[in-house]
């Protein structure tokens, strides 16, 4: 008899409940500091280019740019252990911040740096979906 391991779920916070709210939805959430108008992630509760405390949420174009990327071939933790292998990238959003997540939908051998990327959602239960990335479109 075997027991399927499974996958850590995010537990959203008060400060990151629009961003697992709008994840919900399909919306990529961001913070947007009404200061001085710039973006930033991971949340937070001041900006960290001025340090205000005007930060408002904003839906995001949920577009971006694959920076970097690694394939994980090692099963570090037995939820992950039908993914492998899969990739951890990390994606330059078109609004100037970078987030880590998985680019799906393509080959790992297919995966290029500098490629156009556009945000999808994961239900990953729990009633919580994550955003994760895939080839965009045209
Ligand atoms: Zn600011």
């Amino acid at each position: 008899m075997s027991q399927t391991a499974t996958k850590p779920v995010p537990v959203p916070d008060e400060i990151s409940a629009p961003f697992f709210d709008g994840a919900r939805q399909g919306k990529l959430m961001l913070q947007h500091c009404t200061a001085c108008g710039q973006w930033s992630f991971p949340v937070r509760e001041r900006c960290p280019h001025c340090f205000a405390a005007r930060l408002e949420w904003r839906a995001a174009s949920g577009r971006g740019t694959l920076y970097t990327f690694a394939v994980m071939h090692q099963v570090m933790n037995p939820g992950f252990a039908s993914d492998v292998p899969y990739n951890v990238s990390q994606i330059d959003l078109d609004e100037g911040v970078r987030m880590v997540s998985n680019v799906v939908g393509i080959p790992n051998d297919r995966l290029r740096i500098g490629m156009k990327l556009e945000a999808v959602f994961e239900d990953v239960g729990q009633n919580v979906s994550i955003p994760k990335f895939r080839p965009a479109a045209g």
